[in-house]
C-alpha cells in the first residue's frame, strides 16, 4: 500500500510539473507580446508558439484527467456494454479523421456489469483507443472486443496499425516515453496505474507494421 501511494504522489507531482511547464511557456510569451521591446514582425512568430504550447498542455490534461481526481474513486454497477458504447463515440471523431472504421463485438453470456469505477475505465480505454487510431495514419480496423473469463473481465482493443518492437513494447507506461511529435507520453502511464488500482493487468502483443493487441483484464470482484 505504502509503495502504491508513493507511486500516485509521483505521477501527482509529473501531471503538475508537465502542465505547468506548458503554462510558463505561453505565460512568458504574453508578457513578451504585452511589452513594447518585441518586433511587429515577431509577434505572429510567438502567436504560433503559444497556440502549439496550450494544444500541448490540453493534450496532458486530457492523458491526465482521471488521475487529477481523487485517487479512491466511487464504485458503482456499470453497464459496461452502455460505457463501451459511449467511449466508441468519444473517440469515433478521431477515427473519422484518420478513416479508422471501429468495430464492437460485445460477447456477454451474462449481464454486463461490473462493479467498479466508471471515469477510471473511461480515461484508459480512451486513451489506449487513441493510440490505436492514432498508430493508423492510412486508415484501418480498430476492433474492441468484450467478454467475460470465469470472474474476468477482457474488454481487447486491435489495431492494425504501425505496431511496436518488443523493445518499444517494454517502454510502454513509462512517463514522457512517446515517439510522436506531438505525444505527452503520459496515456499507458495513466491506464497501467488505474488498471493497476482495480487490480487488473494489461497485456500487449504488437509485430512491427501489423498491428498492436492491448487486452486490459479486470477482476469482477
Ligand atoms: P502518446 O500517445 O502521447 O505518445 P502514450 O503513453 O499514450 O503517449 O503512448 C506512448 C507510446 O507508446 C506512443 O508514443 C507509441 O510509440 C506507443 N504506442 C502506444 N500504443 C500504441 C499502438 N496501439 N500502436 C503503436 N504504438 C503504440
Ligand atoms: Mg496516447
Amino acid at each position: 500500500l505504502k509503495e502504491e501511494m508513493n507511486r500516485s504522489e509521483k505521477m501527482r507531482i509529473i501531471g503538475e510539473l508537465a502542465a505547468s511547464v506548458a503554462h510558463d511557456v505561453v505565460h512568458g510569451f504574453m508578457q513578451l507580446l504585452g511589452s513594447d521591446k518585441i518586433q511587429e514582425s515577431k509577434k505572429e512568430e510567438y502567436l504560433q508558439i503559444m497556440m502549439a504550447e496550450l494544444n500541448r498542455a490540453q493534450s496532458i490534461i486530457t492523458d491526465y484527467l482521471s488521475l487529477a481526481k481523487s485517487e479512491i474513486g466511487t464504485r458503482e454497477q456499470v453497464n459496461m456494454e452502455q460505457l463501451i458504447q459511449q467511449i466508441v463515440t468519444i473517440v469515433s471523431p478521431l477515427a473519422l479523421l484518420n478513416g479508422v472504421e471501429i468495430r464492437c463485438s460485445i460477447s456477454m453470456t451474462e449481464l454486463p456489469y461490473l462493479h467498479t469505477d466508471p471515469e477510471k475505465i473511461k480515461q484508459c480505454l480512451i486513451n489506449i483507443m487513441k493510440n490505436g487510431i492514432e498508430a493508423m495514419t492510412n486508415g484501418g480496423i480498430l476492433q474492441v472486443n468484450v467478454h467475460k473469463r470465469s470472474d474476468d473481465f477482457i474488454i481487447d482493443i486491435i489495431d492494425t496499425g504501425i505496431g511496436m518492437t518488443s523493445e518499444e513494447v517494454k517502454q510502454l507506461g513509462m512517463p514522457f516515453y512517446s515517439t510522436k511529435e506531438k505525444g505527452t507520453g503520459l496515456g499507458t502511464m495513466v491506464c497501467y496505474s488505474i488498471i493497476r488500482g482495480l487490480n487488473g493487468k494489461i497485456e500487449v502483443t504488437s509485430q512491427k507494421g501489423k498491428g498492436t493487441c492491448f487486452s486490459i483484464i479486470i477482476p469482477a470482484c
